[in-house]
Protein backbone atom coordinates (compact mmCIF):
# COMPACT_ATOMS: atom_id res chain seq x y z
CA UNK A 1 0.00 0.00 0.00
CA UNK A 2 3.05 2.67 1.06
CA UNK A 3 6.20 1.95 -0.71
CA UNK A 4 9.17 3.97 0.73
CA UNK A 5 12.48 3.54 -1.15
CA UNK A 6 15.50 5.90 -0.20
CA UNK A 7 13.37 8.02 1.75
CA UNK A 8 16.19 11.39 3.16
CA UNK A 9 14.68 14.37 5.06
CA UNK A 10 17.25 17.05 5.58
CA UNK A 11 16.36 20.75 8.06
CA UNK A 12 19.32 22.50 6.66
CA UNK A 13 22.45 20.31 6.90
CA UNK A 14 20.63 18.49 9.75
CA UNK A 15 19.72 15.24 8.25
CA UNK A 16 16.91 13.70 10.18
CA UNK A 17 15.87 10.39 8.15
CA UNK A 18 18.85 8.93 6.21
CA UNK A 19 18.08 6.45 3.40
CA UNK A 20 15.01 4.65 4.51
CA UNK A 21 13.09 1.91 2.41
CA UNK A 22 10.30 0.29 3.87
CA UNK A 23 6.81 -1.20 2.48
CA UNK A 24 3.41 -1.15 4.17
CA UNK A 25 0.85 -3.52 3.35
CA UNK A 26 -2.54 -3.30 3.11
CA UNK A 27 -4.40 -4.08 7.02
CA UNK A 28 -0.62 -4.13 8.49
CA UNK A 29 -0.56 -2.18 11.87
CA UNK A 30 3.15 -0.71 11.94
CA UNK A 31 4.01 0.57 15.22
CA UNK A 32 6.82 2.96 15.61
CA UNK A 33 8.91 3.54 18.69
CA UNK A 34 12.20 5.14 19.58
CA UNK A 35 13.66 8.15 21.35
CA UNK A 36 13.01 11.61 21.00
CA UNK A 37 14.19 13.23 18.00
CA UNK A 38 15.35 9.96 16.07
CA UNK A 39 12.99 11.06 13.25
CA UNK A 40 9.49 9.49 14.16
CA UNK A 41 7.40 12.28 13.53
CA UNK A 42 8.78 13.66 10.48
CA UNK A 43 9.02 10.02 8.89
CA UNK A 44 5.23 10.16 9.84
CA UNK A 45 4.53 13.43 8.29
CA UNK A 46 6.69 12.62 4.99
CA UNK A 47 4.14 9.78 4.43
CA UNK A 48 1.23 12.05 4.04
CA UNK A 49 3.86 14.65 2.83
CA UNK A 50 3.37 17.51 5.79
CA UNK A 51 6.93 17.36 5.27
CA UNK A 52 8.62 17.50 1.48
CA UNK A 53 11.19 14.79 1.25
CA UNK A 54 14.81 15.88 0.44
CA UNK A 55 15.05 12.54 -1.68
CA UNK A 56 13.84 9.56 -2.12
CA UNK A 57 10.17 8.69 -3.31
CA UNK A 58 6.94 7.68 -1.70
CA UNK A 59 4.07 5.66 -3.93
CA UNK A 60 0.65 5.09 -2.32
CA UNK A 61 -0.92 2.14 -4.03
CA UNK A 62 0.50 2.94 -6.69
CA UNK A 63 0.50 6.19 -7.76
CA UNK A 64 3.88 8.38 -6.40
CA UNK A 65 3.08 10.53 -4.45
CA UNK A 66 6.35 12.52 -4.15
CA UNK A 67 6.14 13.37 -8.43
CA UNK A 68 5.37 16.70 -9.38
CA UNK A 69 2.09 15.58 -11.20
CA UNK A 70 0.56 13.76 -8.34
CA UNK A 71 -2.60 16.09 -6.64
CA UNK A 72 -1.11 15.97 -2.96
CA UNK A 73 -4.15 17.21 -1.93
CA UNK A 74 -6.49 14.11 -3.59
CA UNK A 75 -4.04 11.68 -2.24
CA UNK A 76 -3.77 13.33 1.11
CA UNK A 77 -7.64 12.70 1.80
CA UNK A 78 -6.97 8.69 2.21
CA UNK A 79 -4.41 9.12 4.80
CA UNK A 80 -6.01 10.44 8.21
CA UNK A 81 -3.98 11.49 10.34
CA UNK A 82 -4.02 11.98 14.23
CA UNK A 83 -1.65 14.19 16.34
CA UNK A 84 -0.29 14.52 20.00
CA UNK A 85 -2.35 17.74 20.76
CA UNK A 86 -5.86 16.83 18.81
CA UNK A 87 -5.71 19.99 16.34
CA UNK A 88 -9.24 20.61 16.53
CA UNK A 89 -10.89 23.54 15.15
CA UNK A 90 -11.73 25.83 18.10
CA UNK A 91 -14.39 28.07 16.84
CA UNK A 92 -16.62 24.90 15.88
CA UNK A 93 -19.08 22.74 17.37
CA UNK A 94 -17.52 19.09 17.27
CA UNK A 95 -20.51 18.06 14.96
CA UNK A 96 -18.88 21.01 12.51
CA UNK A 97 -15.39 19.92 12.77
CA UNK A 98 -16.25 16.28 11.60
CA UNK A 99 -18.37 17.43 8.63
CA UNK A 100 -16.17 20.14 7.41
CA UNK A 101 -13.93 18.75 5.58
CA UNK A 102 -15.99 15.73 3.86
CA UNK A 103 -18.44 18.36 2.74
CA UNK A 104 -15.61 21.22 1.47
CA UNK A 105 -14.31 18.75 -0.40
CA UNK A 106 -17.23 17.52 -2.09
CA UNK A 107 -16.89 13.66 -0.62
CA UNK A 108 -20.69 13.62 0.54
CA UNK A 109 -23.03 16.47 1.18
CA UNK A 110 -23.92 17.84 4.73
CA UNK A 111 -26.87 15.51 5.50
CA UNK A 112 -24.37 12.26 5.06
CA UNK A 113 -21.45 13.77 6.56
CA UNK A 114 -24.30 14.81 9.02
CA UNK A 115 -25.24 10.91 9.31
CA UNK A 116 -21.61 9.93 9.38
CA UNK A 117 -20.98 11.89 12.21
CA UNK A 118 -24.00 10.66 14.14
CA UNK A 119 -22.54 6.88 13.68
CA UNK A 120 -19.32 7.84 14.70
CA UNK A 121 -19.87 9.69 17.93
CA UNK A 122 -21.90 7.15 19.18
CA UNK A 123 -19.68 3.89 18.50
CA UNK A 124 -17.31 6.00 20.69
CA UNK A 125 -19.79 6.68 23.32
CA UNK A 126 -19.41 11.15 22.44
CA UNK A 127 -23.10 11.19 20.92
CA UNK A 128 -24.11 13.82 23.40
CA UNK A 129 -21.22 16.03 22.84
CA UNK A 130 -22.13 16.76 18.82
CA UNK A 131 -23.25 20.33 19.93
CA UNK A 132 -20.66 21.07 22.34
CA UNK A 133 -16.98 22.83 21.60
CA UNK A 134 -13.72 21.26 21.67
CA UNK A 135 -12.95 23.22 24.92
CA UNK A 136 -15.33 21.77 26.74
CA UNK A 137 -14.17 18.31 26.41
CA UNK A 138 -11.58 16.75 28.20
CA UNK A 139 -8.28 15.66 26.43
CA UNK A 140 -9.48 11.84 25.67
CA UNK A 141 -12.82 13.06 24.35
CA UNK A 142 -10.72 15.68 22.24
CA UNK A 143 -8.48 12.56 20.95
CA UNK A 144 -11.46 10.29 20.38
CA UNK A 145 -13.11 13.17 18.04
CA UNK A 146 -9.72 13.59 15.96
CA UNK A 147 -9.94 10.07 15.30
CA UNK A 148 -13.46 10.49 14.06
CA UNK A 149 -13.07 13.62 12.07
CA UNK A 150 -10.20 11.66 10.32
CA UNK A 151 -12.59 8.77 9.57
CA UNK A 152 -15.32 11.08 8.17
CA UNK A 153 -13.12 10.91 5.47
CA UNK A 154 -13.17 7.80 4.73
CA UNK A 155 -9.40 6.95 4.82
CA UNK A 156 -7.32 4.11 3.34
CA UNK A 157 -4.47 4.36 6.29
CA UNK A 158 -4.59 5.97 9.78
CA UNK A 159 -1.44 7.81 10.72
CA UNK A 160 -0.95 8.30 14.91
CA UNK A 161 1.61 10.69 15.95
CA UNK A 162 1.69 9.87 19.94
CA UNK A 163 -2.26 10.10 20.27
CA UNK A 164 -2.14 9.30 24.02
CA UNK A 165 1.57 11.90 25.05
CA UNK A 166 -0.22 14.70 26.18
CA UNK A 167 -3.30 12.97 27.88
CA UNK A 168 -4.10 12.19 31.73
CA UNK A 169 -2.82 8.62 32.27
CA UNK A 170 -6.48 7.78 33.03
CA UNK A 171 -7.80 9.08 29.80
CA UNK A 172 -4.81 6.84 27.88
CA UNK A 173 -7.18 3.99 27.83
CA UNK A 174 -10.29 5.52 26.53
CA UNK A 175 -8.74 6.25 23.19
CA UNK A 176 -6.51 2.95 22.80
CA UNK A 177 -9.53 1.26 23.01
CA UNK A 178 -10.95 3.16 19.73
CA UNK A 179 -7.78 2.86 17.91
CA UNK A 180 -7.73 -0.99 19.04
CA UNK A 181 -11.55 -1.17 17.26
CA UNK A 182 -10.27 0.13 14.16
CA UNK A 183 -7.46 -1.75 14.02
CA UNK A 184 -10.13 -4.93 14.82
CA UNK A 185 -11.62 -3.76 11.72
CA UNK A 186 -8.96 -3.94 9.40
CA UNK A 187 -7.43 -0.89 9.15
CA UNK A 188 -4.59 0.20 8.24
CA UNK A 189 -2.71 1.71 10.92
CA UNK A 190 1.02 3.56 11.45
CA UNK A 191 1.16 4.81 15.05
CA UNK A 192 4.22 6.33 17.01
CA UNK A 193 3.66 5.93 20.32
CA UNK A 194 5.41 4.83 23.69
CA UNK A 195 2.52 2.62 24.57
CA UNK A 196 4.36 -0.43 24.50
CA UNK A 197 1.50 -2.62 25.76
CA UNK A 198 -0.65 -1.59 22.33
CA UNK A 199 2.54 -2.56 20.79
CA UNK A 200 2.71 -5.67 21.84
CA UNK A 201 -1.08 -6.25 21.72
CA UNK A 202 -1.87 -4.18 18.06
CA UNK A 203 0.91 -4.30 15.97
CA UNK A 204 1.79 -6.75 13.58
CA UNK A 205 5.09 -4.68 13.25
CA UNK A 206 7.47 -3.18 15.35
CA UNK A 207 9.72 -0.37 13.82
CA UNK A 208 12.31 0.76 16.28
CA UNK A 209 13.74 4.35 14.93
CA UNK A 210 17.06 5.79 15.80
CA UNK A 211 19.27 8.81 14.55
CA UNK A 212 16.57 8.82 11.25
CA UNK A 213 17.06 4.54 10.45
CA UNK A 214 15.09 2.11 11.19
CA UNK A 215 17.58 0.40 13.70
CA UNK A 216 15.80 -2.98 14.14
CA UNK A 217 12.02 -3.98 13.17
CA UNK A 218 10.25 -7.32 13.82
CA UNK A 219 6.69 -8.84 15.09
CA UNK A 220 6.37 -7.18 18.33
CA UNK A 221 6.34 -10.78 20.44
CA UNK A 222 9.70 -11.63 19.13
CA UNK A 223 10.82 -7.66 19.06
CA UNK A 224 10.37 -7.52 22.55
CA UNK A 225 11.15 -10.63 23.77
CA UNK A 226 14.60 -10.88 22.05
CA UNK A 227 15.83 -7.51 20.50
CA UNK A 228 18.81 -7.47 18.94
CA UNK A 229 20.85 -4.44 18.84
CA UNK A 230 21.97 -2.72 22.01
CA UNK A 231 20.73 0.51 21.52
CA UNK A 232 17.07 -1.32 21.25
CA UNK A 233 17.46 -3.10 24.48
CA UNK A 234 18.81 0.35 26.04
CA UNK A 235 15.64 2.18 25.22
CA UNK A 236 13.75 -0.61 25.86
CA UNK A 237 15.01 -1.40 29.43
CA UNK A 238 14.33 2.68 30.01
CA UNK A 239 10.59 2.59 29.04
CA UNK A 240 9.50 -1.13 29.72
P1 LIG B 1 10.72 12.35 17.00
O1 LIG B 1 9.31 12.43 16.53
O2 LIG B 1 11.31 10.98 16.89
O3 LIG B 1 10.91 12.90 18.39
P2 LIG B 1 11.20 14.36 14.98
O4 LIG B 1 10.91 13.72 13.68
O5 LIG B 1 10.18 15.26 15.54
O6 LIG B 1 11.64 13.24 16.04
O7 LIG B 1 12.53 15.20 14.87
C1 LIG B 1 13.75 14.66 14.39
C2 LIG B 1 14.78 15.74 14.36
O8 LIG B 1 14.40 16.70 13.38
C3 LIG B 1 14.92 16.50 15.65
O9 LIG B 1 16.28 16.80 15.86
C4 LIG B 1 14.14 17.77 15.42
O10 LIG B 1 14.65 18.82 16.17
C5 LIG B 1 14.33 17.99 13.94
N1 LIG B 1 13.20 18.70 13.32
C6 LIG B 1 11.93 18.22 13.24
N2 LIG B 1 11.13 19.09 12.59
C7 LIG B 1 11.91 20.16 12.26
C8 LIG B 1 11.68 21.39 11.57
N3 LIG B 1 10.46 21.70 11.08
N4 LIG B 1 12.72 22.22 11.43
C9 LIG B 1 13.95 21.91 11.89
N5 LIG B 1 14.23 20.76 12.54
C10 LIG B 1 13.24 19.89 12.73
MG1 LIG C 1 7.61 13.07 17.46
Amino acid sequence: MIDVKNLSKSFGDHLVLDNITEHIEQGEKVVIIGPSGSGKSTFLRCLNLLETPTSGTITFEGTEITSPKTNIDLMRRQMGMVFQHFNLFPNMTIRKNITLAPVRTKLMGQAEADDIATTFLKRVGLSEKADAYPAQLSGGQKQRIAIVRALAMKPKVMLFDEPTSALDPEMVGEVLDVMKELADEGMTMVVVTHEMGFAREVGSRVLFMDGGHILEQNEPHAFFAHPKEQRTIDFLSKVL
